[in-house]
């Protein structure tokens, strides 16, 4: 069997003929004959950006425009249109849309490129049997029903799957605070990883490109600090995709958990040596800074008896804390969070119900001041330095 193909380029700066140069060499290396070998004339090519929120692309949280761009002028050239389109964490509304693709850039890249900005909020039931046990999901009409779908992602670290990439990104296709639901029908880490695989089945993208030139470590998604990576990825296979931007982080795949669900139903290669890489796979520097949530207290299963390993954990897990310096008091952390668990009022900071958290940190991601930090107890930070 032939081993999925996933290129690596290097591209160490948003200078867009630089990003252009490195995003036609990635597609090169999957088809010598360019982007026109996956997109024909007069078709339309969804575009899926990392639009987590409405913040300025130097922030690292979203796909760069330089990268967008890029493919956006390769499907103009292939004479089909562009349609650039993600959903934010909140909710899913034609005018928050607009502010999201102003302040992320991509309203420029549309103006220059003659790509489309989707404010279609419609969705479609995808319904097909996955291997990850997912048998449909309600997701974005526009992205599902164009002749191409690419997946544009942003390589970031994350504080509930470790990392976010290929597979993470296609969640962005489940509309608005839907996302919520699927938070509260899987509290378990597994069974959410479980659903993210599923909805990369049912999306089904023709191609992943990554922007990988400056991710993001530490408290990601939306809280890390820039970290330089350095490349362009490009692959077909998502999973295949992601096995190598993990490994770009310095992340070993049994650190991702989408990777470790993605093996265990046979859609993920087991290691590295089952992908055609073309180009670097190793951490420019040294491997990425981790978010905090994401240092897994699973292995006190392997010291004590559940029962009581189950009771330490309680103690330890890693909970939401919010900082009075930052934060606005806007309330978008109350209506971001899944089990409804916050608690604000007026002149006070936000209040976490502990019992009530399922440690999703939808809050944290989506906190515009980042005035969320991740914090654990005395003995937690004793025994997960
Ligand atoms: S979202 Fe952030 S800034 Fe707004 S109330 Fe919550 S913690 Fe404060
Ligand atoms: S408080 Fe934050 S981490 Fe806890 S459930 Fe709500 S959004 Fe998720």
């Amino acid at each position: 069997m032939n081993k999925p193909l996933v290129s690596s380029i290097t591209c160490a700066t948003y200078d867009e003929s630089a990003v252009q140069a490195a995003v036609e060499r990635a597609i090169a290396e999957i088809w010598p004959g360019g982007l026109a070998h996956l997109v024909k004339p007069g078709t339309t090519v969804a575009i899926k950006v990392n639009m987590l929120m409405a913040k300025s692309p130097d922030r690292a949280v979203t796909t760069h425009p330089s990268v967008a761009k890029a493919v956006c002028n390769l499907v103009k050239e292939c004479g089909a249109q562009a349609v650039i389109i993600d959903s934010p964490g909140g909710p899913y509304t034609p005018i928050l849309l607009r502010n999201a693709y102003e302040k992320c850039g991509f309203a420029k890249v549309a103006e220059e490129s003659g790509a489309i900005l989707n404010v279609d909020t419609s969705t479609v039931k995808v319904k097909r049997e996955t291997k990850a046990n997912l048998n449909g999901a309600e997701l974005l009409r526009p992205a599902i029903e164009a002749d191409v779908l690419i997946n544009l992602p942003k390589l970031k670290t994350h504080g509930l799957t470790t990392m976010t990439c290929a597979v993470k990104n296609l969640f962005g296709l489940v509309p608005g605070i839907q996302k919520f639901e699927y938070h509260m029908r899987s509290p378990d880490l597994n069974d959410f990883c479980s659903m993210l695989v599923g909805i990369a089945e049912l999306a089904e993208p023709d191609l992943t490109i990554v922007d990988a030139i400056i991710g993001m470590e530490g408290e990601g998604p939306s809280s890390g600090k820039p970290y330089e990576v350095g490349a362009i990825l490009a692959g077909r296979d998502v999973h295949a995709v992601d096995l190598v931007a993990a490994a770009m982080l310095g992340l070993k795949p049994e650190q991702v958990p989408t990777i470790v669900v993605g093996q265990a139903v046979g859609l993920c290669p087991m290691s590295l040596s089952e992908v055609d890489v073309r180009g670097q796979v190793s951490p420019k520097h040294r491997g990425a800074s981790l978010p905090t949530a994401s240092i897994r207290t699973h292995l006190l299963d392997q010291l004590m008896p559940r029962r009581w390993a189950d009771r330490l954990s309680r103690q330890l897990r890693p909970k939401p804390i919010f900082m009075r310096s930052t934060c606005s008091s806007c309330g978008v952390c109350v209506r971001s969070c899944p089990p409804q668990a916050i608690e604000l009022k007026q002149g006070e900071l936000p209040q976490v119900e502990l019992d009530k958290c399922i440690r999703c940190f939808c809050c944290q991601e989506l906190c515009p001041q980042e005035a969320i930090e991740v914090g654990r107890s005395w003995l937690g930070r004793l025994l997960f330095r």
